[in-house]
C-alpha cells in the first residue's frame, strides 16, 4: 500500500494539520504522571489544555468555518490524554460551541476568551434527578422585569447540576440550562451565562460548587455539583439566538412548541456526539497501536519450548485483535464521512442527527471492546497504569454515558428512522441481489457487494418487524405507543439501530474505495472492509440462517475466508499501525516502546524520565 495515502485516508482532515499536533505533543507537559494526588492530576490536565490553546491550532469559531478541525483536535487528545480531551470537549464544544451556536452580537466578545482560556466554561445541563430526561429539569430562571434580570435557582436536591466538568477547579463561567419563567409562564428550557468565579478565582455569591471526588477514571477531570441560590444575572446573559426576553419584558421565540425549544438550545449535543466519537476514535487507534506493538515484541513459547515466538504470531492473538482492527478502520472511514456531512449537511439535514448518534454509539462501543481485548491479550503488562488501557477504558465508559446514553440514543435513532421513512424523507436501502432466490444459492457471501446486501437485509427486516409489531400492539391490542416502545420492543429497536449503523458504515467504506486509485492501497482497504463485513455478518449468522437468506455451507465458507483474510491482514499489520496517525512519541507507554529497557531501572510505574 501507499503508506502516506493510507495515513491520509484514515486522518480524514487536511494532512498538514497532523504535523502541528505531532510537534505540540513533544512538549514534556504531555508526559503522564501516575502516582500523583487528585489535585495534581487535575492540574496536569489543565496544563495540557493550556498548551493546546497556546498553540492556537484550534478555535471555537472553527464551528463556523472548519468544524472538522474541532473533531481532529478531539481525536488527537483522545489518543494522548483522555482527561485533557474531556476538559477540552466541554470548553470547546459544550460550553464554547453553545456560545457560538446560540450567540447574538452581544456574546461575540467571548469567542477569543474561550480560545485563550481567559474564560473557562462549564456546561450545566444534567441534574442529579434528570439525566437522559433533562428536558424535565427543575432549575429555574425567572425573569424579574423590575430589575431586567434573571434569577437562576436550584429549588431541590434533585435539581443540583450534577457531573459538571471543569467546575471544581477551573471554570469561571457556566452555561446553565433552566426552565424559563417569564410573567409566571414556563417558556421551556433556555441557556443562560452565569459567572461562577470572580477574577481572583473566588466562587461567586449564591453559587455553591460541591466536589465530586474520585471517579472510576478520568480523574484529571474536575467534576462537581452546582447549586444556585437565587443568583441574579443580567437579561443579556440569556443566549438568545432562538428565544429572547426583550427590554419590555416580553418573551419571544419562533419555536411555538415549548418542549421543542429544549432541543434547539441543546443542539451542541449533536456535535458533541461527534466530539465523543472523535475522542474514542483517537483512543482506539492508540490502544490498537499499544496492544499490537507489544504483541509483536513480546516473546512467548515457540516450537522448541523456548520463549522465542512473538505472541502476535499466535492465531489466538490475531483472531482476537485483527477483526477489531478491521472494524475500527471501517468505523474510522464512516466517522470521517459523518464529520464531512456535519460540516456540509446539504441533502442530509433530516438524517444528520441519526448519523451523529450512531457514529458515537458504534465507535464508543468498539473502543470499549478494543481496550478490553488489547488489555487482556497483553497479559499483566496490560494491567499497569502506565500502559494506559485503564485510562482509555474510563474514557470509553464516559463516552457511553455522556451526550446521551448510547442505548437511549439507539432508541432515538430507530424512532427517527420510522419518522423519516414514514414521511418519505428517506427510504430503506435497496438490495442488489434477491434475498429469497439469489443469495441463498451463493456459496461465497464474502464479496463486498453481497456483504453490503446482507447488512441491508438485516436493516430492512428489523425495520419492517418493528413497524409491524408496533402497529399490531397499538392498533389491534390498543396499547399506548409509549408502553409498546419502552416495554415491549426494546430488543428489536436496538437491533434495528445497530443494523442501520453497520450497513451505513459499510456503504461509506465502499464509497471511499471507489475514490482510491492506487491499486495496492485500494486492495488493503478492500481486505479490511471485507473482514469488517464478514465479521459483522457472521456475528448474526443465527439470524441469517433462521431467515434462510444464507446457506449453512456459505456460513462455513465465510468463516474459512475470515480466517484466511485475518492471516493476510496480519502480514501488513505492522505497516497499518505505523500509519494510523498515532503520535507515538506522546504515548509514553513502556509496552509500545522498549519495555525491556524501561525495566532496567526502577521507575515505580512512572514514565517521567524513563527510557522507553
Ligand atoms: C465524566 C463525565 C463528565 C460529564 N460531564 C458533564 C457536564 O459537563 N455537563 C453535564 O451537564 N453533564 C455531564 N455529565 C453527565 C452525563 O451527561 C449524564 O451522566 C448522562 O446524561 C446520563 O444521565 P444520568 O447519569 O442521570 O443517567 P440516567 O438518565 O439516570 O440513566 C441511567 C440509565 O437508565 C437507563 N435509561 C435512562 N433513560 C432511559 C430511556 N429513556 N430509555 C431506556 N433506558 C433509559 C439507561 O440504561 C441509562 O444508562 C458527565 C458525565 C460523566 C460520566
Amino acid at each position: 500500500m501507499n503508506k502516506q495515502e493510507f495515513a491520509d485516508i484514515i486522518f480524514g482532515d487536511k494532512p498538514e494539520k497532523r504535523a502541528k499536533w505531532f510537534e505540540l505533543f513533544k512538549d514534556p507537559v504531555f508526559v503522564p504522571k501516575w502516582n500523583v494526588t487528585l489535585e495534581q492530576t487535575r492540574e496536569d490536565a489543565y496544563q495540557m489544555l493550556k498548551k493546546v490553546t497556546d498553540a492556537k491550532i484550534v478555535s471555537v469559531t472553527d464551528f463556523l468555518h472548519d468544524p472538522t478541525n474541532i473533531f481532529t483536535a478531539h481525536e488527537f487528545l483522545g489518543q494522548v490524554n483522555p482527561s485533557t480531551g474531556t476538559k477540552f470537549t466541554v470548553q470547546f464544544n459544550l460550553f464554547g460551541g453553545t456560545v457560538v451556536g446560540l450567540h447574538t452580537e452581544r456574546h461575540k466578545y467571548l469567542f477569543p476568551k474561550i480560545d485563550n482560556l481567559s474564560v473557562i466554561g462549564c456546561f450545566c445541563l444534567t441534574e442529579l434527578g434528570y439525566g437522559n430526561n433533562a428536558v424535565k429539569m427543575e432549575t429555574t430562571s425567572t425573569y424579574d422585569d423590575s430589575k431586567k434580570e434573571f434569577i437562576v435557582h436550584t429549588p431541590t436536591v434533585l435539581s443540583q447540576k450534577y457531573w459538571i466538568t471543569n467546575s471544581v477547579c477551573h471554570a469561571n463561567y457556566a452555561i446553565v440550562f433552566g426552565q424559563t419563567i417569564v410573567k409566571d409562564k414556563n417558556e421551556g428550557v433556555n441557556a443562560f451565562l452565569v459567572r461562577i468565579r470572580d477574577e481572583k478565582g473566588q466562587v461567586m455569591p449564591g453559587v455553591k460548587i460541591v466536589e465530586m471526588g474520585q471517579k472510576l477514571g478520568l480523574n484529571g477531570v474536575d467534576n462537581g455539583a452546582l447549586y444556585f441560590d437565587k443568583v441574579r444575572i443580567p437579561r443579556e446573559n440569556m443566549l438568545n439566538k432562538y428565544a429572547d426576553v426583550d427590554e419590555s419584558g416580553k418573551f419571544h421565540s419562533d419555536t411555538k412548541n415549548i418542549p421543542s425549544r429544549f432541543f434547539k438550545v441543546t443542539e451542541r449535543l449533536v456535535s458533541g456526539r461527534l466530539c465523543i466519537a472523535s475522542l474514542a476514535m483517537g483512543g482506539t487507534r492508540s490502544c490498537l497501536y499499544i496492544g499490537i506493538k507489544y504483541a509483536m515484541q513480546r516473546m512467548g513459547v515457540g516450537e522448541s519450548g523456548l520463549s522465542d515466538t512473538p505472541i502476535f504470531k499466535y492465531q489466538l492473538q490475531q483472531n482476537a485483535i485483527l477483526p477489531l482492527l478491521a472494524r475500527s478502520i471501517a468505523l474510522n472511514i464512516s466517522h470521517n464521512r459523518t464529520k464531512q456531512i456535519f460540516a456540509n449537511p446539504q441533502g442530509h439535514e433530516h438524517e444528520l442527527l441519526m448519523m451523529c448518534c450512531i457514529d458515537k454509539c458504534l465507535v464508543v462501543w468498539n473502543f470499549d471492546k478494543v481496550i478490553t481485548t488489547c488489555r487482556e491479550r497483553s497479559g499483566g503488562q496490560g494491567y499497569l497504569a502506565c500502559n494506559r488501557f485503564g485510562d482509555y477504558l474510563a474514557l470509553a465508559h464516559a463516552g457511553m454515558t455522556a451526550e446521551g446514553d448510547n442505548r437511549v440514543l439507539m432508541i432515538k435513532i430507530a424512532k427517527d428512522m420510522m419518522t423519516n421513512i414514514g414521511s418519505k424523507k428517506s427510504a430503506l436501502p435497496a438490495m442488489q441481489f434477491c434475498p429469497k432466490n439469489q443469495i441463498p444459492q451463493f456459496h461465497d457471501i464474502t464479496s463486498l457487494e453481497t456483504l453490503l446486501d446482507l447488512l441491508k437485509f438485516r436493516e430492512i427486516y428489523n425495520f419492517n418487524s418493528l413497524v409491524q409489531q408496533i402497529q399490531h400492539k397499538t392498533k389491534t391490542e390498543k396499547k399506548p405507543q409509549f408502553n409498546v416502545l419502552m416495554f415491549e420492543v426494546s430488543d428489536i429497536i436496538q437491533n434495528l439501530s445497530t443494523s442501520y449503523g453497520e450497513r451505513q458504515a459499510m456503504q461509506f467504506c465502499i464509497d471511499k474505495l471507489a475514490q482510491i486509485s492506487h491499486v495496492p492501497t485500494k486492495q488493503t482497504f478492500e481486505l479490511i472492509f471485507r473482514i469488517y463485513g464478514i465479521d459483522s455478518v457472521l456475528r448474526e449468522s443465527g439470524f441469517y440462517l433462521s431467515e434462510g437468506v444464507v446457506s449453512a455451507q456459505a456460513v462455513k465458507n465465510a468463516h474459512g475466508s475470515l480466517i484466511k483474510l485475518i492471516k493476510d491482514l496480519a502480514v501488513i499489520t505492522p505497516d497499518i499501525i505505523e500509519n494510523m496517525n498515532v503520535p507515538v512519541h506522546a504515548l509514553h507507554t513502556p509496552i509500545a516502546g522498549d519495555y525491556v529497557k524501561y525495566n532496567e531501572e526502577p521507575y515505580f510505574g512512572e514514565v517521567v524520565n524513563a527510557k522507553l
